[in-house]
């Protein structure tokens, strides 16, 4: 028996399946009923007209009004398909894949045929058949560098404008301009009920479509006092409405993947700790959750369902028969931070915009409440008004090189709805430069070029870059695509210990990289075998992916003509090397056991207690991380102990080694480049740069 994604058991028992032995007819008939029930379809007419008479129109409408699954529709059934694809773009991957999949079966169709979806590393659509896609909204961006006019496309629902994520902003830019090349496009934007006029005025004052609504009062109720912990808050107050209220869905708000799961098994177990209880459905909904599990919050029940969700309930995916609402207040963002040049995942407090969104996912079908578990007070005077763009508060890098090779020589000049600060733009294109992406005068170089053929971060197309030269490419490509799926490993409560001890077994103890290739090749010795991955406390259908993802960048490696070599599993060091020529930005010293300080900036980070590094027995005194987490201390996750040499060789315009006793086989010390002068100069180099372009 497969112990595999945690939610397919654990929550197992209360799972219970109805056997829905509905023939082909019926199912059918009520799948047209549930369309034309949508408020969208009440207004079909006119909003059909507006589009044919606009090319590009903003369309506003409260969540669950039927916007992503209808629209798109509504052009197919209008002809709008007859000379190319009908896109839509979702920020997010589980939305594009739950309404593709969504939108298949409304049309009775095999999905990936007549409707596909695609996201990175994954494309599920048919060159032939494929009439409607829904993508996410970096897929789109991708597209647009091979194909500037998008003509693959005949429409573009730009979906979930509201959310404003990086991509979408970056596209609204494009799509301008595109707008003003093709005659024969037509663009929707769709909105929630937030910020709809900026839209319009930004396309050129172009029509705004609003769906009415049908909304029902929600009751709102705040936390009295101020909750130390929200998980424990949360948990308490779902069992609370359980135990006192009748039927009716509950929906958490939570931060993350940690969280939901840590949510989850609480209810459940508290649960079956209390006698007399009716039967309750726990089901989590997060990003990385596998599409099969996600699938079950749609599926009917005869239970209370009570769903624990990150902000992805927010808008993108409507949920029927939620009436009680718990929330936290909390949700998990990547910052950038450009004083320090990082981008790290955050706890952060919501928005109230998104705060009311939340209350209002509770009276979608009928009155609802939403608790709060945090006060009023808060509320008022802690959170912002509306939620600051994705663009104003990330790392561009990805967006500067995107935006580079379409030849958008003057960022500071691109059509920005809301411009970045300039100060992140710089950091960006600073940051771009160390890794060798930009020359002096902030064009792309050959190194750049290639970064952008491969839909990864700037440090890890670095890494794959250089492991060329090193002699190590097939490392480094395995090592890369493990870094691009979550999680590898599983760790069932009540069998952490042995769970822990499946994991020591696989550690390299100089790297959590090299652990993660020692994983995948003891996986492949055992011919991909699913059974061995689970046996060994790791997600064997992650594998898959992390192998899927290593066929697809392999296959841009051979376009580039890039080497496939090998150190032959025999030398580490040339890995590790190539590892920390895309992470010297990432360097730390060891400042005790286990902690370090950020080399260029002097922060405090720790190891994370699951690091390999461990395994050494000692802790390494420099070290390179993939990223930092911040929970309650700053950690560093996915470590390789590295040589200060390299640090010196590779990021030579921050380090330097220092001799410090004439000894090199004593003690070794790295000296801080005058960085932050170099930074500045740097950026002067670049405003001057930009400054003289433009007069
Ligand atoms: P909007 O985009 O305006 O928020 P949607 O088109 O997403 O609205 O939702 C319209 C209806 O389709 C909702 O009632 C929702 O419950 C249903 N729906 C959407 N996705 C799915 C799905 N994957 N499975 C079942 N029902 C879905
Ligand atoms: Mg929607």
């Amino acid at each position: 028996d497969e112990v595999d994604y945690r939610a397919d058991n654990q929550y197992a028992g209360a799972l219970k399946k109805k056997n829905e032995a509905v023939s082909e007819f019926a199912k059918s008939k009520t799948m047209k009923e549930q369309r034309e029930y949508l408020p969208v379809f009440s207004v079909r007419e006119e909003l059909m007209t507006v589009i044919r008479d606009n090319k590009i129109v903003v369309i506003v409408g409260e969540t669950g009004s039927g916007k992503t699954t209808q629209l798109t529709q509504y052009l197919l059934e209008d002809g709008y398909a007859k000379d190319g694809m009908i896109g839509c773009t979702q920020p997010r991957r589980v939305a594009a894949v739950s309404v593709a999949k969504r939108v298949s079966e409304e049309l009775g169709c095999e999905l990936g045929k007549q409707v596909g979806y695609s996201i990175r590393f994954e494309d599920c659509t048919s060159k032939e058949e494929t009439k409607i896609k829904y993508m996410t909204d970096g897929v789109l961006l991708r597209e647009s560098l091979l194909d500037a006019e998008l003509n693959q496309y005949s429409a573009i629902v730009m979906d979930e404008a509201h959310e404003r994520s990086l991509n979408t902003d970056v596209l609204f830019g494009i799509l301008r301009k595109v707008a003003q090349k093709r005659r024969d496009i037509k663009i929707i934007i769709t909105s929630a009920t937030m910020n709809a006029e900026r839209f319009s005025e930004f396309f050129g004052r172009v029509p705004t479509f609003t769906i009415p609504g049908r909304t029902f009062p929600v009751q709102q109720y705040f936390a009295k006092t101020i909750q130390d912990d929200y998980v424990d808050g949360a948990v308490k107050q779902a069992l609370t409405i359980h135990l006192q209220n009748g039927p009716g869905d509950i929906l958490i708000f939570m931060t993350g993947q940690e969280d939901i799961e840590a949510t989850c098994f609480l209810i459940a177990d508290r649960i079956t700790k209390l006698e007399n209880v009716p039967p309750i459905l726990v089901l989590p909904i997060y990003s990385q959750l596998p599409s099969d599990i996600q699938a079950k919050i749609f599926e009917p029940s005869e239970h209370r369902k009570c769903i624990v969700a990150t902000n992805i309930a927010e808008t993108s995916l409507t949920l029927d028969g939620v009436k009680f609402v718990i929330d936290t207040g909390l949700c998990k963002l990547k910052v950038y931070n450009p004083k320090i040049g990082m981008d790290a995942l955050q706890i952060t407090p919501i928005s109230q915009a998104n705060a009311n969104q939340r209350a209002g996912r509770a009276g979608r079908t009928g009155p609802g409440v939403c608790y709060r578990i945090y006060t009023d007070t808060v509320f008022r005077n802690e959170l912002l008004e509306n939620n600051i763009p994705e663009i104003q508060r990330t790392n561009l890098a990805n967006v500067v090189l995107l935006l580079k090779s379409l030849n958008v020589d003057n960022l500071l000049e691109f059509d920005f709805m809301d411009p970045p600060p300039q100060d992140n733009i710089l950091n960006s294109m600073y940051q771009l430069w160390i890794l060798g992406a930009l020359d002096n005068t902030g064009n792309l170089t050959e190194m750049g070029r290639k970064m952008v053929e491969f839909p990864l971060d700037p440090p890890l197309s670095k890494m794959l870059i250089m492991s060329e030269k090193f002699g190590c490419s097939q490392e480094m490509l395995t090592i890369v695509s493990m870094l691009s799926v979550p999680s590898i490993f599983f760790r069932p409560k009540g069998r952490e210990q042995e769970s822990d001890a499946a994991r020591e077994k696989f550690y390299v103890p100089e790297s959590d990289h090299l652990t993660y290739l020692h994983v995948y090749d003891q996986w492949k010795m055992h011919n991909y075998d699913q059974e061995w991955a689970t046996k060994h406390f790791i997600h064997g259908k992650a594998l898959k992916k992390v192998r899927e993802v290593r066929s697809q960048l392999l296959d841009i490696m051979k376009t580039l003509k890039m080497d496939l070599n090998s150190s032959s599993g025999t030398d580490w060091d040339v890995v590790r090397k190539a590892i920390c020529s895309g992470y010297f930005h990432n360097a730390a010293k060891i400042k005790g056991i286990g902690e370090y300080v950020n080399l260029r900036t002097g922060i405090p980070c720790v190891l994370h207690p699951a690091s390999a590094i461990y395994g050494l027995g000692f802790t390494p005194d420099y070290v390179v991380y993939h990223e930092l987490v911040m929970t309650s201390k700053e950690y560093m996750q996915c470590v390789t102990s590295v040589d200060p040499h390299w640090l010196a060789e590779l990021g030579p315009m921050f380090f330097s080694v220092k001799q410090a006793y004439g000894n090199s086989m004593m003690k070794r010390d790295i000296e801080k480049e005058g960085v932050r002068e170099m930074e500045r100069e740097m950026q002067a180099e670049i405003v001057r740069r930009q400054t003289e372009q433009r007069m």
